[in-house]
């Protein structure tokens, strides 16, 4: 079984404030999808422009101060997780028009959080899916905290990445975002920046505390944390950019393509 992330960078227009899909890159990437004939597949999709400035600005997360703070956040909760749907909705509709059967699957209704961990998530109903070679579509999303100081979290596509990947055993986990993968330092604002083949658990990786650019959920070095738990569990994976057309095709089809791969050596 393959997992699949679209990172929110590649299917929205991540800087826009305004919810701006990418509609080019969703249609490509659906049909480099169907291409590769991949038999088991599981899509988890990022929240971009949807989902990152509604829980920014309702602070979706943030300790609970009072009677009037809950009021806002049960607002942005229902905002921000009709906005994360309308994304889903569209990636879905991508990913069926190429011929793929994408089952949605809201993790909001179904996965809750302890201080923005996972806890409960059942996951027979995505096995079942599976057996039934359906692809289920996962995304970012708001859900349930089990803590009384948080009771609504976000929760990013790179978590539920993790979780499943680990549960399940996936085979391969690839995730696409729009750069070739871990940099020494922000390719996108140092042009000599350097990319990493290679990270490993025991690595110093410093340089990725400040990769947080909107994302609510922690950029780079967010996903990163989650890659080296999962590499923790021997599941390895790697990063890829989804912008070099071709290169997601290539890469579910086996291919050795650039990138970064997370595993352990030792
Ligand atoms: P996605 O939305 O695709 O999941 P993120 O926006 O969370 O991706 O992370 C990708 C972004 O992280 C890149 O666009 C890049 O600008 C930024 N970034 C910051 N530091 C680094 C780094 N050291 N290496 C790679 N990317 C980095």
């Amino acid at each position: 079984m393959i997992i699949l992330k679209l990172g929110g960078s590649i299917i929205t227009c991540k800087g826009e404030v305004q919810p701006t899909l990418n509609q080019e890159n969703l249609d490509r990437i659906s049909q480099e999808i169907r291409n590769s004939q991949v038999k088991e597949l599981l899509i988890i999709h990022g929240a971009g422009s949807y989902g990152h400035p509604p829980a920014h600005h309702y602070q979706i997360g943030s300790p609970l101060k009072d009677e009037k703070d809950l009021e806002q956040k049960r607002e942005g909760f229902c905002v921000t997780h009709q906005l994360v749907q309308e994304l889903n909705l569209a990636v879905c509709r991508a990913l069926i028009t190429a011929g793929i059967p994408a089952a949605p699957l809201s993790p909001s209704s179904f996965i809750h959080t302890h201080n923005k961990r996972i806890t409960d998530f059942k996951t027979d109903l995505i096995t079942e899916y599976l057996d039934l070679g359906l692809v289920p579509v996962l995304y970012g999303d708001v859900v349930l905290d089990r803590d009384l100081k948080i009771r609504m979290a976000v929760l990013s596509g790179d978590q539920i990445l993790q979780y499943l990947a680990g549960k399940l055993k996936a085979e391969r986990v690839i995730l696409g975002t729009d750069v070739d993968g871990i940099y020494n330092r922000n390719p996108k604002t140092h042009p000599n920046a350097q990319l990493i083949p290679l990270v490993t658990p025991e690595d110093e990786l410093n340089f990725l505390e400040g990769a947080h650019t909107v994302d609510v959920t922690g950029g780079m070095g967010g996903k990163v944390k989650e890659l080296l738990r999962l590499a923790e569990k021997e599941v390895e994976s790697q990063i890829i950019n989804l912008n070099t057309e071709g290169l997601l095709e290539r890469a579910l089809m086996g291919d050795k393509v650039p990138g970064t791969w997370i595993k352990k050596t030792k």
